[in-house]
């Protein structure tokens, strides 16, 4: 098949009451794993690609390619979705290279240019037939941002910010953080709720790793369509390397055993958010 628009991922997670994961490449590895875990599952996946992993990493159309020859072969939809594109460049890059949904991430802006440059976006985005995510609110990093409750997104500016730029879906900040937490955080599902009750758009939870069970199943209830994971990967993956990269002969070998660790990392998270789901 060919890759599904976020639109039509947000559509299913609605359909279905479930949340979508987003899991971040680092290399070919993870895509692999990504791809055999929603192959195993059954269930649909977003691969993730960082505009700083694209520009500073890999080349964006060679991994947008592999997704794309992945996906030919898979029996659910699976999306390509540039992650945190914080420049115009960035996000032009991956609509050329066939990218089918991107993320404008303009909360480091003030809110009136985070608008002007989030719509910019979504104007050109839609004319290639392709997916806008945008964020409101400050996720912000964990031990490095002040996670305080003006960080937090506004319902009231949400549905003026979903109005006025057109974003098909909305990364929301509420307790949430990227990398690893101190302890389990403390998601605002009220504030949540609420900002569900105002805009009609699909809604993202960014910093998943580290989010309790619990929660992750009562933010998908609240109305979280997307929720992105890449930190638990990563540690993972460290964990392993560190335990026993020596006992390998063969580096063939060992990145055979990567890849089913972080199959496993991502089976772990679909079926969790899929544990809600009503049909
Ligand atoms: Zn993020």
């Amino acid at each position: 098949m060919n890759p599904a628009t976020l639109t039509e991922i947000i559509d299913y997670s609605r359909r279905h009451t479930l949340g979508i994961g987003m899991f971040n490449i680092v290399n070919m590895e993870f895509a692999r794993a990504i791809f055999d875990a929603s192959q195993e599952t059954g269930l649909p996946v977003i691969f993730g690609i960082p505009e700083r992993f694209m520009l500073h990493y890999y080349s964006p159309d060679c991994m947008a390619l592999v997704c794309k020859e992945m996906i030919k072969h898979s029996k659910v939809p699976a999306a390509i979705h540039l992650d945190h594109g914080k420049t115009f460049d960035g996000v032009m890059i991956a609509l050329r290279a066939g990218f089918s949904s991107v993320m404008f991430d303009g909360s480091s802006l003030d809110y009136e240019e985070n608008v002007k440059q989030t719509a910019e976006i979504v104007k050109i985005a839609h004319a290639f037939g392709v997916a806008v995510e945008g964020e409101l609110g400050y996720v912000g990093r964990a031990g490095t941002d002040e996670l305080t409750p003006d960080s937090f997104t506004r319902p009231d500016q949400a549905a003026d910010f979903v109005r006025r730029t057109g974003v098909d879906a909305l990364a929301v900040a509420i307790g949430n953080q990227h990398g690893q937490y101190k302890g389990i955080p403390k998601l605002d599902f009220e504030r949540l709720k609420v900002i569900r009750g105002t805009v009609e758009c699909g809604l993202v939870l960014h910093g998943g790793s580290g989010i309790g069970n619990e929660d992750f199943k009562e933010a998908i209830r609240c109305g979280i369509n997307k929720i992105n994971i890449y930190t638990a990967m990563d540690l993972a993956v460290k964990d392993f390397t560190r335990n026993s990269f020596a006992d390998y002969a063969s580096y063939l070998d060992y990145t055979k055993d990567l890849t089913k660790i972080v199959r496993e990392v991502v089976i772990e998270h679909m079926k969790l958010f899929a544990s809600v789901r009503s049909n």
